[in-house]
């Protein structure tokens, strides 16, 4: 009689089937498979930002950046408050001239170092125009010194301006590392401006225009008051108007996220290939691989991935941290990967949460080009 268990058999065949493991792996557009990213810009930090638009925004679970002139900050206690709740805290000069014949260094480097000093951790990313007059020599400037991203004044007009990545959608373009900034300039990026007289029909139009075309779209704010907040600085509007815009925007179920986020995701997602390392029947080893290595420095964010598996809930995502070096970097990954922290496994890999979107699919957030993400079938039991 035989002794070997029938049970045994279906996992034997599965862990020794002559199929390999063979998931299909994809970049998402957006950050948790969102259908546009949103950017709220608040220019010049007056009365209303903090007494009204932080804690608006707050209790939407939203964020938004704020473009300080440092000068004009009389209290930064404010500001720690509103970065601790994730809010971007930006550049916009130290006395907001126009760019002509200005120094650099002044305006600038120094506004950006003020920033740091006065919120301790904290590290600026993206640049915002005063007036939205640009120079090349300034934009030279801002990508030579790391920033990011500058955001500009110009309104988004066609399908390709909030579309944000056509040149990805073409194959020759987007295999040429020269030309992975695309069409657009990341150093005048457009922006749609918040005035006292825009209806709300028009506010909502840009959001759906984004979600149409899967592509993107920042809003630049000026005043915001109510009857005992006064903030008349320029193109005010009451704090109805700005309720009424965040819940629009909560009810379309975008990536509503700061300026410095969203265009770190373009950036990355645009110089991010998958490359497959290695499969067998219960795993897969692939690597998110930059075309251009370290755009971003040391300043990790996940990009989020798709995989379709023949079953979702067996599939475990480890990810190695053998590019790292050392263990102060682990430290700032886990903290890029954010609320749901990735674990640290013994062996010094990552375990990355895995969300399941159907019976055949998972999403992961993953850092490109810090090791290789493996996918693990878990027999079931
Ligand atoms: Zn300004």
């Amino acid at each position: 009689m035989m002794r070997f268990p029938l049970w045994l058999l279906p996992l034997t065949m599965v862990l020794s089937g002559c199929h390999s493991f063979e998931p299909k792996v994809e970049i998402l557009r957006w950050k948790e498979n969102k259908q546009a990213a949103v950017a709220l810009t608040f220019d010049d930090w007056t009365p209303g930002h903090p007494a009204i638009v932080v804690p608006e925004l707050q209790k939407r679970g939203m964020v938004a950046t704020f473009n300080v002139i440092t000068a004009n900050v009389k209290d930064w206690e404010p500001l720690r408050h509103a970065a601790s709740l994730g809010n971007e805290i930006a550049d916009h000069t130290t006395t907001h001239p126009h760019p002509y014949g200005i120094s650099f260094e002044d305006e600038v480097a120094a506004a950006e170092r003020k920033i740091e000093a006065e919120i301790p951790g904290y590290k600026v990313y993206t640049f915002a125009y005063p007036y939205g007059e640009t120079t090349d020599s300034l934009k030279q400037y801002l990508a030579e010194n790391g920033y990011w991203a500058a955001r500009g004044t110009n309104t988004p007009m066609t399908d390709d301006d909030f579309a944000a990545d056509t040149h990805l959608r073409d194959p020759q373009r987007a295999s040429d590392s020269s030309k992975v900034n695309g069409p657009i300039d990341y150093m005048d990026t457009k922006t749609y401006s918040v005035l006292s007289e825009t209806p709300l029909s028009d506010y909502a139009e840009q959001l759906n225009h984004a979600k149409r075309v899967g592509g993107m779209v920042t809003f630049l704010y000026h005043s915001v008051y109510n009857d005992s907040i006064r903030d008349f600085s320029y193109a005010w509007i009451t704090d109805t108007v700005l309720r009424q815009q965040l819940d629009t925007l909560a009810s379309l179920d975008l990536w509503v996220t700061t300026y410095a986020d969203m265009m770190h995701y373009l950036r990355q997602y645009a110089n991010t290939t998958i490359e497959k390392v290695k499969s067998s029947s219960n795993e897969y080893v692939f690597r998110l691989k930059e075309r251009q290595p370290k755009i971003f420095g040391d300043a990790y964010r996940p990009l989020s991935i798709l995989v379709t598996v023949p079953n979702a809930e067996h599939i475990t995502v480890l990810q190695n941290t053998d590019k790292l070096g050392d263990s102060s970097s682990l430290q700032e990954i886990v903290k890029a990967y954010g609320t749901e922290k990735a674990e640290i496994k013994p062996n010094g890999s990552l375990q990355l949460p895995v969300t399941i979107i159907q019976p055949n699919q998972i999403l992961f957030n993953a850092i490109p080009n810090i090791g290789d993400i493996t996918l693990i079938v878990q027999p079931s039991h």
